[in-house]
């Protein structure tokens, strides 16, 4: 039963099977009968006829939806955290550390925002009339999520989303829809109305596809990759419906003379790793001044062979397998083509021994790639990190930028006047100044270029999921007002 439509559990209707594999061994964790379009038109049905009651939800109301969301979270996040670890290899220290507290930590912030939706403030802009504000929900959100952190991308679209007064169809990806199934299903244990949140686990092309195109969806809110989001808004465009796309990265990780090249090089491998490197805001491009590149590569080589690939569940594991053998082989082809243009200076293989089952790979460093060249250009979505020379912070900044994606980026440098030339050329969404990955619920996640549009987490996220509405009040009470003599005069 892995449709969740209108507070039901259901089975997919397309008939087709897809096992959810644990990557760390190969072992089948469940089997989900995949969604069909019918199964996309009832769950959009359902969110259409949710939506006029909980859109007139006072917002007391649904933060009290999301605050008891948050307490029950609290009470299962063990349990959240193992599912997280085994559908999708990540170590359970992150999913315990990371994963679970920052979604609790979203819902307990959407659960004090949703009572701060404001438009703006009343007043008279003609002398006739009285001019106001309303922010309005969209209607019904067609969510997709990836793979990569299932149960915070879920939260992330749905939150706002159901804060504001809207109603969702989520499909996750069909690799692991584990947690975006129990969030929903402990949304409803909250007190979320049926149909508010439907959950349909379904392939991309099929369900994913019919999802965006529906003509009864409002809105759709991708995150997945660039060439995915392509096809996401045209399919928006069929009825013009609002879009909201969090698409790839290729973060840069620029490291100025001046810098502290001890910090720098402890941020690059927790930046280029966390989540083996899966990450859309991981850092993959360390863009190094020439004085202290070799240090940095150098001291970066020494973390990486310290850090221990390992099963998810081992207490010392730093980094799990990548999310499938087919995703394994595409990093590693990646890594090799670079052989032929570039150093690889140290990993670049697949672990043998006890995890020679798993879609393991060695934390991977490389050098005296072209800044054109594929390792340097392309997502590779995983742990490898390609390290570039500059020599004047001009081509720093030009290095930075030289890439279609502008989702993250980090700067490292004492010199004030670096940190802010940085973070004011640097085209992405987010800039570092001498870290590279925290996040925090208070502020906002979302792209530049190509990496999409739009804003994820904190207040911004209002501004996708409603809409303003000018309200005008006439004040004179005159048959014929002033204006109506522009139109036409009474003789
Ligand atoms: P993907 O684009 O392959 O898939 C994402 C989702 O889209 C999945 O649910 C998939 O089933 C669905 N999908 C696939 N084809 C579709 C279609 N034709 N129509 C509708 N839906 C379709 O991405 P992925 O491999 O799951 O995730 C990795 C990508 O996501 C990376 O590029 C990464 O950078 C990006 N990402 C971005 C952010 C961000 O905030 N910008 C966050 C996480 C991941």
């Amino acid at each position: 039963m892995h449709q969740f439509i209108a507070g039901q559990n259901l089975t997919g209707s397309s008939g087709n099977k897809h096992d959810v594999i644990d990557p760390s061994t190969g072992e089948t964790v469940e089997t989900v009968v995949l969604a069909g379009a019918d199964d996309v038109d009832a769950a959009v049905a359902a969110a259409r006829q949710a939506f006029p009651g909980w859109s007139r939800a006072t917002p007391g109301e649904r933060s009290a939806v999301l605050s008891r969301l948050a307490r029950l979270l609290e009470e299962q996040a063990e349990e959240l955290a193992r599912l997280e670890s085994r559908q999708t290899g990540k170590p359970l220290r992150l999913a315990r550390e990371f994963d679970v507290p920052g979604t609790i930590d979203n819902v307990d912030f959407f659960a004090g925002a949703a009572r701060h939706l404001e438009g703006k403030a009343t007043a008279e802009y003609s002398s006739d009339h009285t001019s106001s504000i309303r922010r309005e929900p969209i209607g019904v959100i067609g969510s997709i999520s990836p793979w990569n952190y299932p149960l915070q991308m879920a939260a992330w679209k749905i939150l706002p989303a159901i804060a504001a007064g809207n109603t969702v169809v989520l499909k996750p990806a069909a690799n692991t829809p584990l947690t975006s199934l129990m969030f929903a299903r402990i949304l409803q244990q909250a007190g979320l109305p049926d149909g508010v949140v439907n959950i349909v686990v379904g392939d991309g092309r099929e369900a994913g596809a019919a999802l965006m195109r529906h003509k009864d969806v409002d809105m759709v809110s991708f995150t997945g990759s660039t060439t995915v989001g392509r096809t996401v808004l045209e399919a928006a465009a069929f009825n013009s419906k609002r879009v909201h796309l969090e698409l790839g990265g290729k973060a840069p990780f620029v490291v100025f003379e001046d810098a502290d090249v001890d910090a720098a090089a402890h941020g690059a491998v927790a930046g280029s790793l966390i989540n083996t490197g899966q990450d859309c805001t991981a850092a993959t491009r360390a863009i190094v001044h020439r004085s202290v590149y070799r240090e940095f590569v150098d001291k970066v080589a020494e973390l990486y062979r310290w850090v221990r690939v390992g099963l998810p569940a081992d207490e010392g594991t730093d980094i799990g397998p990548l999310i499938s053998y087919a995703h394994r082989d595409r990093v590693a082809a990646m890594v090799d083509r670079a052989r032929g243009y570039a150093t690889v200076v140290t990993g670049g293989t697949a672990p043998g021994g006890a995890l020679a089952d798993g879609a393991f790979y060695e934390p991977t460093l490389i050098t005296d790639a072209a800044p054109d060249s594929e390792i340097v250009r392309d997502e590779v979505f995983g742990p490898v990190l390609a390290v570039l020379p500059f020599d004047s912070d001009d081509e720093a900044i030009r290095l930075a930028n030289d890439t279609p994606y502008g989702l993250a980026a980090s700067a490292w440098t004492r010199d004030v006047y670096r940190s802010l030339r940085a973070t004011r050329e640097i085209k992405a969404g987010c800039v570092w100044i001498n870290d590279h990955i925290p996040i925090i619920s208070e502020m906002p996640h979302g792209g530049m270029k190509e990496s999409g549009f739009g804003k994820d987490m904190s207040a911004y996220s209002f501004e996708e999921y409603t809409q303003v509405k000018h309200v005008m009040y006439e004040l004179t009470g005159a048959v014929e007002k002033d204006w109506h003599r522009t139109i036409f005069r009474i003789r």
